[in-house]
Formats: structure tokens, sequence, C-alpha cells
């Protein structure tokens, strides 16, 4: 199977028309795949894109401005992010006051404009379907999340360090002299993916370059495996574009030229602080995105705080 790379990096229209599983009443942080909060391993499979579509995967950008999440307008394709967003306009510039204050020896505004710039930086994530294994498939070892196959398809969060590595898997890297493994998506011929979870001494950010694929394997009996091609999460819903004129005013009330009069606090933070390392109680209570589209009450509070888990994620700099 040949990969058209510059489809497998465009963002894709729209992935499956789904529902969540149901049962119980979940909060909607338990739709994502979980990671021990203080390091360990998880396996996953990532599950291909429904019938009728290219990718399994959707890319976004998120900006975390004022206290809140605001998806940037730029797309993702052929490997780049284009388009028309403020907020990447004002970092962008940034930079360029920032070189030149370098070149002045300005090396406290350099700093000041630095850090500023990154506060504001656009941060990538890409999600999947995925199935999480209840147990390890070598080892025998049990998912120190307490998550399974039976928690149906969930929604994996990857950052762009495994994200790499799963396009990597696919097509290779000519640089690095790495050859492709394959689809590692297929349901009959796939692989598992190991997340390997790691900190270093002193260093509050996770690390991930240990996680690789098993040997191939079935995803799962033919009956799993239809079950779960019945349930894949809608990726697109995870992705609120703004318009320009949002964009712009959340620009405006960072640089002070415009009041905050957005919301600010809507859920209790304190609910989410200990799901897992995703979480972060102090940008959860700010959590609440004035760019969510019209919905269910419940649901768009936990979705807020999915943006709120999101931005949070480690291993991202
Ligand atoms: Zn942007």
């Amino acid at each position: 199977m040949s990969i058209n790379m510059a489809a497998l990096l465009a963002e894709a229209e729209r992935l499956a028309d789904s529902g969540s599983a149901g049962g119980a009443k979940k909060g909607f942080i338990d739709n994502f795949v979980k990671t021990p909060e203080k390091g360990g391993m998880v396996v996953v499979r990532l599950l291909g894109p429904a019938a009728g579509q290219d990718l399994p995967f959707i890319a976004t950008k998120v900006h975390k401005i004022n206290g809140r999440n605001v998806h940037c307008r730029c797309e993702l394709s052929n490997s780049r992010w284009t388009g028309d967003c403020p907020i990447c306009d004002y970092y962008k510039y940034l930079y360029k006051e920032r070189d030149t204050a370098v070149r002045l020896n300005n090396t406290a505004k350099a700093e000041s404009l630095e850090t500023e710039a990154r506060d504001i930086k656009g941060v990538e994530r890409y999600y999947y379907n995925a199935v999480v294994r209840g147990k390890d498939p070598e080892d025998g070892d049990p998912n120190p999340c307490g998550q399974s196959e039976a928690d149906g398809p969930l929604i994996f969060s990857s950052n762009q360090t495994i994200h790499k590595k799963v396009l990597r898997a696919f097509a290779g890297d000519k640089q690095a002299k790495v050859k492709a493994i394959g689809n590692v998506t297929d349901e009959t011929t796939g692989r598992d993916l190991r997340i390997v979870k790691k900190f270093k001494p002193g260093n509050k950010w996770a690390e991930y370059d240990d996680s690789d694929w098993t040997t191939p394997a079935p995803a799962g009996t033919p009956d799993q495996v239809k079950g779960w091609k019945s349930k894949l999460h809608d990726l697109t819903t995870l992705r609120k574009v703004p318009t320009w004129d949002e964009s712009d005013h959340e620009l405006r009330i960072h640089l002070k030229l415009e009041e905050d009069t957005g919301p600010k606090t809507g859920f209790d933070p304190s609910k989410y602080t200990k799901v897992d390392d995703h979480v972060v109680l102090s940008e959860a209570s700010h959590a609440v995105n004035s760019h969510v589209e019209a919905a269910p009450k419940d649901e768009l509070l936990d979705k807020d705080s999915f943006e709120a888990a999101m931005a949070a994620i480690d291993g991202i700099k």
C-alpha cells in the first residue's frame, strides 16, 4: 500500500459520524486515553479512518491566551501550518522584535519578547480513535490506568513526538534511514503502540521518545473490530475554529486594548485534578472557551474541561 504523505498530513475534513459509547453517564474526559500520572506504559491500537475518510487523525493547534484555549485558524497542509490567524501573526512579530533586540544587545528586552511569544504559541495536537489494551500484549502487565478494550474506541490525544512516530511508521524517514513499517492501523496486519512515558530527573515534562510498536497482530476479534468501527468518535468536533474577529478579539484582550468580558469559570475544576497528567488545575479553572458552539450544557462544560486538559498535555514544548 502506498501512502500519499501530502494526503496523510492534510487535515481530514471529516471522520466518522459517531456517538460515544453508551452505558453509565461519563465525563467527557473519560472518552480519552489516559496515561499514568507519574510515568509508565500504556498500550493502544490506533484505529483507521472511517469508511470514506482518508486519514486516521485530525490535527489542530491551540493558543493559550487570556486563560482560554483558542484554536488556531491555520490549517495543516503539506506539513505546514498556513492561514490567517491574528495570534500567529503577532507571535511572528514578537520574534522579529526579539531578533532586533538581540542585534541591539538588549538582552532583557529580547528575553521578555521571547517569553511573551512562547506563552501564546500555538501547540499542536493530533487526535486519533484508539482502543486501549487492558493488558500489555507482550508481558501481560495490566493497564495502569484501568482502561481496556471494553471501553471501546477512545480518543488518543497525541503530542508531536508520538504523531511523528506514527507518520514514520507509515512512510519511513529517508533522512534518518528508517524504513516504513506499513499501515499500523490495519485491523489484521497492524501493530499496537506502546506509549512509554518517562520523566527525567528535575524535568516536569514527560518524554515519550521510547514509545514503540509491538509485533504485527490483529486489532481484535472480527466482532470486536466491527463494534469499534461502529462507535468511532467524530474527531472533527474536537476542533473549534474561531472566526478571524474572535481570534483578533482575543489578541486585543491580551494586548489590553479591549476589556475581557468573556466567561472564565463555569465548572468545578477539582473534579478533574487527579484524572491524569493531562489536567492542570490552574488551567482548568479558566476553562470556558468562548468559541464553543451551542450544545447541551453538560456536554459544553465537559468539552471545555477537555480543552483545559489538552492545553496541559506534557511532552509538548
Ligand atoms: Zn494561530
